[in-house]
């Protein structure tokens, strides 16, 4: 097949959640779509890998609500079309010092975007959540009833197999090499190392922790999207509480009610999804990680640290009802982060203009908003908008002469254990 040069509407580049998503919805728009991925599909190389990811509302940002709610519905129209569940609601759990001005941000735009919500003292979220969760005094707790898990390899194989079923043609174990501009005809030539090559009228490249290489390869340009390595931990029930930290179907977060998601804000930011995937097991790993380069992962155990400040939060918030002593599942995975940790969704420009379109830099927080980055960038390679979606926080231009982009009004929630500028420096001057 050297040289062949198969043609199509659009070529995808990079088949995680974003870039299968982005598949289906064009394929479901009647396009010839292809979708090239470096790995074997479900691969556990990236970011989309894994058994749950937390859906939720509550964002600090104003911006992300109305996508989240938005995905929320297609990611119901995609189980229904495909016939089983990828998400599983119960409701979200916000918990912080009354003063942390994230949390603050966070009640503020449930207000603003009407997100369904109740505010708790400590006092009353020990009463909502019947003593399942202690608080400090002088915390408070956002309660929402949007919330719950997405099982994340099933939904990415949920998209794969929607995108096949319109019409779109899947190839693994095809790294793409090359994006140029064909002068002749328009469009792009895509090259993969196996020396194969497609034309593409246009191409969405969703490459993940690869995005910063493979634009810096095929444009020169250097996108501030730094690769960390973070790690997911699992920490046992004790004997006797399994059903009390289980999510139950319908939700609640009562005292006849499930388990919620939630998130601890402070320092550090600690997150977790109730008993769903392992039984007897709950998850509780901390938002952060190492900068790292994505050919060379060290797979470190976490840092000693954060392990420690978890085991701290969980014996304060759980008491006795969850082992702190040692995760006993501990999964490695990559975060793809930006420095505001808001996402990249954009035209490439430069000499490849509006040809190519990139996503990346999800951050540790894009998995639930899939479904609409997916028919964001649909709406951009079929209209050359996304009409209806404000998309100036994503922009690429936002770097220009302000290399940490959108700026905030609250503390950063992710913790680095190495500079942004040391990692970003190793990264570039690795080969590849
Ligand atoms: C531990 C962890 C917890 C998270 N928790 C949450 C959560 O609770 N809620 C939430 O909403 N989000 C969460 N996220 C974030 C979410 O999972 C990511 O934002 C999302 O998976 C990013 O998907 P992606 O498609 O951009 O990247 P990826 O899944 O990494 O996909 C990129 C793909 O591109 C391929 N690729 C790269 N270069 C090339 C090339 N040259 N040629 C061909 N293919 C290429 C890669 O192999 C990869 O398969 C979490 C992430 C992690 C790691």
């Amino acid at each position: 097949m050297e040289n062949s040069c198969d043609q199509f509407d659009a070529i995808v580049v990079g088949a995680g959640v974003m870039g299968s998503s982005t598949t289906y919805q064009l394929a479901k728009r009647g396009l010839k779509v292809l979708l090239l991925e470096q790995f074997d599909f479900l691969h556990h190389r990236g970011s989309s890998h894994g058994e749950s990811r937390t859906l939720r509302a509550t964002y600090p940002e104003a911006y992300y609500a109305a996508m989240v709610m938005d995905s929320l519905r297609l990611w119901e129209e995609a189980e229904s079309e495909i016939g089983y569940k990828v998400y599983f609601k119960t409701h979200h759990l916000d918990m912080g010092p009354a003063d942390d001005k994230s949390l603050r941000s966070v009640i503020a735009n449930c207000h603003l975007n009407s997100v369904p919500h109740r505010v708790l003292d400590s006092h009353q979220v020990s009463d909502e959540v019947s003593g399942r969760i202690q608080v400090p005094e002088n915390w408070v707790c956002v309660v929402s009833e949007i919330g719950g898990v997405i099982k994340p390899t099933k939904a990415v194989s949920m998209f794969q197999t929607l995108a096949i079923r319109n019409g779109a043609v899947l190839r693994d174990n095809m790294e793409v090499r090359e994006i140029e501009s064909d002068d002749l005809r328009g469009g792009v030539l895509v090259s993969t190392a196996s020396g194969e090559r497609f034309w593409g009228r246009k191409c969405v490249v969703t490459a993940g922790a690869w995005m910063k290489k493979l634009v810096k390869r095929v444009s020169g340009m250097e996108i501030p999207i730094q690769p960390l390595e973070t790690n997911v931990m699992y920490w046992r029930i004790r004997d006797g509480h399994e059903a009390e930290f289980a999510i139950t179907t319908g939700g609640g977060s009562g005292s006849h009610g499930g388990f919620p998601t939630f998130a601890s804000y402070g320092k550090p930011y600690i997150y977790g999804t109730p008993s769903l995937e392992f039984p007897g097991l709950i998850k509780i790993p901390v938002h952060g990680g190492r900068g790292c380069d994505p050919e060379r992962r060290k797979w470190e155990a976490p840092d000693p640290d954060a392990l420690a400040s978890v085991k701290e939060w969980i014996q304060a918030t759980f008491g006795g009802r969850v082992d702190a002593s040692r995760p006993v599942i501990v999964q490695s995975c990559l975060y793809s982060m930006t420095p505001d940790e808001d996402f990249v969704i954009d035209f490439l420009g430069g000499e490849l203009g509006k040809e190519v379109v990139v996503a990346g830099g999800f951050s540790g927080h894009g998995f639930k908003m899939a479904p609409v980055v997916g028919q964001i960038l649909a709406d951009l390679v079929v209209n050359g908008e996304a009409k209806g979606v404000d998309l100036r926080h994503f922009e690429l231009a936002r770097f220009e002469g302000n290399p940490k982009g959108n700026v905030k009004d609250f503390e950063d929630q992710v913790k680095f254990s190495n500079s942004y500028e040391d990692e970003v420096a190793i990264s570039a001057a690795s080969p590849n």
